[in-house]
């Protein structure tokens, strides 16, 4: 088969990947062995091409966000059968006996292992899955738009249920890509009244035409206070200001897996009238079956941007320098 390597991370990311000819992977117990059919470009990707992120697999595959239909079941894999269409998120596997494990909190486990970085994902034409980690996926979406779901779309709505919001209540998004334009989506679905902070103008109008009340940039601030705020820019700088913007008792919760560093904050006037700041570390396989639930019943508007898997390199450049208004989603 055919997949993309990083051979040697490099700022320069289409440096860093290289097309090949490789083995198709055998699907070892209880795990599958899908035909990739769609495969999202995340910003992770692109801090694992760039170095940002350290290596865990040498030559690793790239992509998390896999859709992709059932081939091969290995020796005592249950719960899918040849031609059923699955996803494959970050999260690959986790130990299951910790005591973050034990209590709900899988995402935290600290022998977890991800998808595309220490293991080969979904730039390929097959990739494999232990078959408790795959996602069964919704009908009524094409491969295409089910694919950011898997990553942008679960990290959002983890970081949206971190963030705490109240019933009704005011929502900020800092930074529009594709995370946070689904993210908005679900939380206008559930009644809040958003606003979208970021600079890009043709991102600002996405955000509007996807019911966000509001669409400015980060250094105005919305026009109201917020009782909670998402962080999907990974821009430390915006997290003072962030926490500025909210009323008392709000949260802000960080999405991204990188951020850059926050500049120091000032107690009284970023974090006293209990105001909150959180991380955001991955999720659990409850967030991914929620997330995909939800968009079951509330049909998201994924805005894709399609890219022949043979180009993928170029669209990891284009993500990193903010081209992508959406999702970028590589199909074979
Ligand atoms: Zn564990
Ligand atoms: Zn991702």
């Amino acid at each position: 088969m055919r997949g993309w390597q990083v051979r040697a991370p490099d700022p320069d990311v289409v440096r860093s990947l290289h097309r090949t000819s490789m083995a198709v992977p055998r699907p070892g117990p209880g795990e599958l062995l899908l035909a990739v059919d769609a495969c999202g470009v995340c910003r992770t990707d692109l801090h694992i091409a760039s170095g940002e992120l350290p290596v865990h697999r040498r030559a690793v595959v790239p992509g998390h966000e896999i859709v992709g239909h059932v081939v091969e079941l290995g020796e005592g894999a249950t719960g899918f059968r040849a031609g059923d269409r699955a996803g494959v998120a970050w999260l690959r596997e986790t130990c299951g006996e910790c005591r973050f494990c034990r209590r709900g909190a899988e995402n935290l486990c600290p022998r977890s292992r991800y998808t595309g970085w220490d293991a080969d994902g979904g730039y390929a034409d097959f990739a494999t899955v232990r078959a408790d980690f795959a996602y069964p996926l919704p009908d009524g979406y094409s491969d295409a738009e089910l694919a950011p779901l898997l990553c942008a779309g679960i990290i959002g709505y983890r970081a949206l249920r971190r963030a705490e919001l109240p019933p009704g209540g005011r929502l900020g998004i800092y930074g529009f890509g594709a995370s946070a334009h689904l993210t908005a989506q679900v939380a206008v679905a559930e009644g809040a009244r958003v606003h979208v902070l970021t600079r890009s103008p043709r991102a600002q109008k996405l955000a509007l035409d996807l019911g966000a009340a509001s669409a400015g940039g980060a250094a105005d601030g919305p026009p109201e206070p917020l009782d909670a705020a998402v962080l999907f820019a990974p821009v430390g700088d915006l997290v003072p200001v962030a926490l500025r913007a909210l009323d008392r008792g709000g949260t802000l919760s960080v999405a991204g897996i990188y951020l850059s560093d926050i500049p120091s904050l000032n107690y009284e006037r970023e974090l006293f009238q209990e105001r909150t700041v959180r991380s955001v570390t991955a999720n659990t396989r409850a967030d991914g079956r929620e997330l995909l639930a939800f968009a079951a019943v509330h049909r998201l508007t994924v805005a894709v941007v399609p890219y022949p898997m043979a180009r993928a390199g170029e669209a990891l450049a284009d993500l990193a320098a903010d081209r992508v208004d959406g999702a970028a989603v590589l199909l074979p």
